[in-house]
């Protein structure tokens, strides 16, 4: 009996799952995944052909479709103004720009826009959210004073998220024109990225700090106007 033939159902067809898997051994890959996984992993498998990385960016637009071994080759003959391949890098602009990392053996997309009186700030990589889960990215803007700091750390997005997705649950640096106007200097935004591994200890032990007392308890509805009530009596 072969394997194929043990994945039959009684019906005598074969599950959906099993023949989107079949369909990719035939293109080449030899990894398997349960059915909520599939759609994920073949939006970027590494034997699929896929859109322009940057084509999911807003203001860009790139028609470009081909095979994973091709794009790299794509970014560099068509985007390499777009190309950075320094895990740390300065993002000064003051209005929308995007970047394609060629960091680490991956490929990560790096989007930062200003909207709604925000600026948004976010990294994805190429590959499923458990692979992305592996790097992370420190955003850190500088005042003049070099005094004033802000500086924030991500877990890495995966970029079948979506940059929407990842602005709305705030998984990104996300803040007010009013704040990001403190890190402007000579019309330059005072912004550095680094791109790196996620340390399994820092998943594992977080930093012990005692508990401060002299927190205050909100005053529920149902209480105060049970103050109220003893009042008026
Ligand atoms: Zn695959
Ligand atoms: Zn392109």
């Amino acid at each position: 009996m072969s394997a194929g033939k043990r994945l039959t159902t009684e019906a005598g067809r074969r599950p959906w799952w099993i023949l989107r898997f079949a369909k990719k051994r035939e293109e080449g890959c030899e990894e398997t995944f349960s059915g909520e996984y599939i759609k994920e992993h073949q939006a970027v498998c590494h034997h699929g052909i896929h859109p322009c990385l940057l084509d999911r960016v807003p203001e860009i637009k790139c028609d470009w479709m081909g095979s994973f071994k091709e794009i790299v080759t794509h970014f560099e003959s068509q985007h390499e103004n777009y190309v950075c391949r320094e895990a740390r890098f300065l993002s000064p602009e003051r209005h929308a720009s995007a970047s394609i990392l060629l960091l680490h053996s991956q490929i990560f997309l790096y989007y930062k826009c200003f909207r709604d009186s925000k600026c948004y700030c976010a990294v994805h990589l190429f590959g499923t959210s458990a692979e992305a889960s592996g790097f992370k990215y420190k955003v850190k803007l500088s005042a003049e004073n070099n005094i004033q700091t802000l500086s924030q750390v991500n877990v890495v997005r995966s970029i079948t998220e979506g940059f929407e997705a990842t602005f709305r649950a705030g998984h990104c640096l996300r803040l007010d024109d009013e704040v990001v106007r403190h890190y402007v200097v000579e019309e330059a935004l005072q912004l550095q990225v680094e791109v790196s591994y996620t340390k399994v200890a820092e998943l594992e032990e977080p930093e012990q700090c005692r508990v401060r007392g002299g927190g205050f308890r909100p005053t529920s509805v149902a209480s105060s106007s049970w103050g109220l009530r003893k009042l008026w009596r």
